[in-house]
């Protein structure tokens, strides 16, 4: 990663950069900062231009063959050690087992925190610790040569997933580390992580994103309105991370409200070829994708019961929603809503217990067709 690719941090940048450049890199060196801030990506670009046989005034060159296999984290001195949980063919689980994950991981969500990771390893509910087998590998690793680079780095997300007596082996190296050898220490918080090992690292502190710097990495990003991007730098608290999840939300808003109106509009006309189309269409999204589907249509018909009762004050709809409500609130009232919530309550409910989406959402639109022509 370039530190171009990294957003904001200016002056966490400038910093490193007069690190490097003046050759007074300090060897353990712990980045603390929340996530969605950027510190692995950070560390990943200072690894980067530590490396880099060409490296500019401001960033590495992107080109020569270090940049290029540290962009991939295939360099054989750039190592890496983060959580992970046991699994079906080692007990004792360490790094390497998961590296190919983890450059997939680093290449599609460099931002991404512990949850995505777990995710991303499928972990499901077993917690992700850096274990005691995982300081035999980085004393077995750091004590080798070099390969290729002048310099050894061992960058360690997540270090407060060390446990106690991973940390207490790590000491002594962060101490009296081999020639030439850096540790990037990544951390959220200094909460978990035992003095000893704050006392042996210097600390750079890496703040939120400025609401400018994360306005320009939003629009880079995601091609939106400049108004949108702003107000969702100004909601997103200088993490990069939370703006990318309000960005993912409302993505699923708007999906969300074509498939209901869609739904609605087609059921009421008792269209059914279209009809058999659209549940072809949301048969294929997923199942959690389907439930919040039908959450959001249950509150959709809420509030359109609430507009139909001239309670215009108490609707908490969007522009759009309401748009569509105008007219389409006349269909909904007092007799008919209880069906209508008893129907998608009912397809909710096969949903989670896997039943086939064609039947269940097929079903739905049959039963919408009566209940939305009641009086
Ligand atoms: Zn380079």
């Amino acid at each position: 990663m370039l530190f171009a690719d990294v957003i904001g941090q200016e002056r966490i940048k400038a910093h490193l950069l007069s690190s490097a450049k003046e050759n007074r890199i300090s060897h353990a060196q712990l980045f603390l900062g929340n996530e969605g801030y950027g510190t692995l990506p950070l560390v990943l670009a200072y690894a980067q231009y530590i490396m880099c046989l060409n490296p500019t005034e401001s960033d590495a060159c992107g080109e020569c063959t270090a940049c290029r296999k540290v962009s991939k984290l295939q360099h054989p001195d750039l190592h890496f050690v983060f959580p992970v949980v046991t699994r079906k063919d080692t007990d004792k689980p360490v790094s390497d087992h998961y590296i190919n994950e983890w450059r997939n991981f680093i290449a599609t969500q460099p931002y991404g925190n512990y949850n995505d990771w777990l995710d991303a390893i499928s972990a499901e509910n077993s917690q992700g610790i850096i274990r005691v087998d995982e300081s035999r590998e980085i004393i077995r690793k750091l004590n080798m040569k070099s390969y290729e680079s002048e310099y050894k780095i061992m960058v360690i997300w997540y270090a407060e997933k060390m446990n106690a007596e991973t940390a207490n082996k790590l000491l002594k190296l962060l101490e009296e580390p081999p020639a030439n050898t850096f540790f990037f220490l990544i951390a959220q918080s200094s909460e978990y992580l035992l003095t000893t090992i704050l006392s042996r690292t210097q600390l750079v502190k890496v703040t939120r994103i400025t609401e400018d710097e994360l306005f320009l990495g939003i629009k880079k990003h995601h091609p939106m309105t400049d108004d949108k991007a702003r107000e969702l730098a100004r909601l997103s608290e200088g993490s990069y991370l939370l703006a990318k999840e309000y960005i993912s939300a409302s993505v699923d808003t708007i999906q969300n409200f074509e498939n209901f109106t869609q739904l609605m509009r087609l059921s009421y006309k008792g269209n059914f070829i279209e009809l058999v189309k659209w549940v072809d269409e949301i048969s294929k999204i997923g199942r959690e994708k389907q439930k919040a589907f039908l959450t959001y249509s249950l509150r959709m018909v809420r509030e359109n019961l609430v507009l139909n009762q001239q309670q215009k004050e108490l609707v908490r709809m969007s522009t759009e929603e309401e748009t569509f409500a105008l007219r389409f609130s006349t269909f909904i009232h007092p007799n008919n809503t209880p069906l209508l919530n008893q129907e998608l309550d009912k397809a909710y409910l096969h949903i989670t217990r896997n039943a086939n989406p064609k039947v269940v959402f097929l079903d739905v639109c049959i039963k919408l067709n009566r209940i939305l022509k009641m009086g």
